[in-house]
């Protein structure tokens, strides 16, 4: 099989229909490395191993998953399972379902088509049927949820629980008292009972603290080895195994620490330094996979990201607070700005190439800061890339692929001019 799929990826990208293809063929590429084969499997199985334990008595629940929930539900003694990760296995009929059964617009975005579709799928099949909602998603999520409660899944759906980086003093203060309130909540509706236990959120604190210093540490072992893992696995250890941990925390675990230490004893290759056209990635986790193909195809080295985790937890203060200052501690809300500062940053810091945003057709806020973002570096001699993808799996449409290929090459010819 995986030789099929390298032989397909090499003759024509566009004949891959599956993610798992991208998957698998992702492991012979990393034959050299059995901590990234690991994740690569940690990634393929998180949602089919999560409903397995489901059935087999594990509470698990469905949830957006980023920086409080998973912390919150390991507590709780309940597997995170991230809903954005069903659209690797949605197909145009899922997007189909959200359309004519639920009556959604044609022009939503595919990410939350394919949620709802891939949902109804599921209905009375005995699986995960509870839906950890936020307020903070977007209307077309909101949408979801109401019409996923009306189908019958037990949907719970907290309060918006913003802050922007400004936001300081006592009005921070009455904001750390709401969300602690709206946690104290959201513990209820999973437990039936209004506490959590400390002892286990202060681990799982500890733990959240933990992973994202050893994270950090692969992306700087990433600078100086940066072909060494390629675009496919690291996105989505960053934009989903930092976050959830893939549903195993122990496994994840110790999968970057025999990562951190192949890196370490890798020697570095200079040519490779030399080679690489170092980009900066500014967007979701893509579902077209064969857009990350198409970066390492033509020499690109993603090494920064948009989402790149800061600030840790403060283990000091009780496990509770702690949680939601790192929340709020780590929120970009309130404008555009505040993220094109990150981006801004790690372009800096990498002396990148080039950015490559990327979003979804549909998302019409993210499209509008997309495009302010764009102008801005286009302004200041950093080249963009604006993609706009779509969630259900299958090959990327050709133009897509042609533009990242025509845009690494670009920025490479850019580079060679300058000598
Ligand atoms: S891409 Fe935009 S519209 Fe789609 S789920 Fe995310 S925020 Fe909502």
């Amino acid at each position: 099989m995986s030789a099929l799929v390298a032989e397909k990826i090499n003759d024509d990208p566009l004949e891959i229909t599956t993610q798992k293809e991208y998957l698998e063929y992702s492991k012979t590429v990393h034959h050299y490395s059995k901590a990234i084969q690991k994740l690569i499997d940690l990634i393929n199985n998180y949602v089919p191993d999560a409903e397995k334990a489901y059935k087999a008595g594990q509470p698990a629940i469905w949830t957006g998953g980023y920086r409080w929930e998973p912390t919150l539900l390991y507590a709780l003694g309940v597997i995170p399972v991230s809903y954005t990760e069903m659209g690797r296995y949605s197909f145009r009929d899922d997007m189909l379902v959200a359309e004519d059964i639920y009556q959604f617009p044609v022009e939503t975005c595919s990410m939350v088509k394919c949620s709802v579709g891939q949902w109804h799928k599921r209905l009375n099949t005995g699986t995960i049927d509870r839906i950890l909602g936020s307020s903070c998603m977007c209307e077309p999520f909101n949408l979801a949820w109401e019409v996923m409660r009306q189908k019958g899944y037990d949907v719970y759906a907290n309060e918006a629980i913003y802050r922007a980086p400004n936001v300081d003093g006592p009005r921070l203060e009455s904001l750390v008292q709401f969300m602690g309130e709206q946690l104290l909540d959201v513990a209820e509706w999973v437990t039936g009972k209004r506490e959590i236990d400390e002892e286990r959120l202060k681990e799982e604190v500890k733990r959240k603290n933990r992973l994202l210093v050893k994270f950090r540490r692969v992306l700087d072992l990433r600078i100086t080895h940066p072909f060494y893992m390629k675009t496919l696995p690291i996105i989505l250890t960053l934009s989903v195994g930092v976050n959830n941990y893939f549903g195993k925390p122990l496994e994840f675990e110790a999968a970057l620490d025999e990562l951190i230490v192949e890196l370490e004893n890798e020697p570095i290759q200079e040519e490779d330094l030399k080679r690489a056209i170092t980009l900066v990635w500014a967007g979701g986790t893509g579902q077209e996979f064969g857009v990350y193909e198409a970066i390492d195809l033509a020499g690109g080295a993603l090494l920064g990201f948009r989402d790149v985790p800061f600030k840790l937890a403060d283990e000091s203060l009780p496990a509770l607070e702690s949680l939601v200052r790192y929340h709020y501690a780590n929120s970009r809300a309130g404008a555009g700005v505040y993220t094109r500062n990150v981006i801004e940053s790690e372009v800096e810091k990498l002396k990148a190439k080039g950015v490559i945003l990327y979003g979804y057709i549909g998302c019409s806020f993210a499209s509008i800061d997309r495009e302010m973002w764009r102008r801005y570096f286009h302004e200041k001699g950093v080249p963009c890339l604006n993609l706009e993808g779509s969630f259900q799996t299958g090959a990327p449409s050709g133009q897509v692929l042609t533009r990242v290929r025509a845009f690494v090459e670009m920025l490479d010819s850019n580079r060679q001019k300058l000598g």
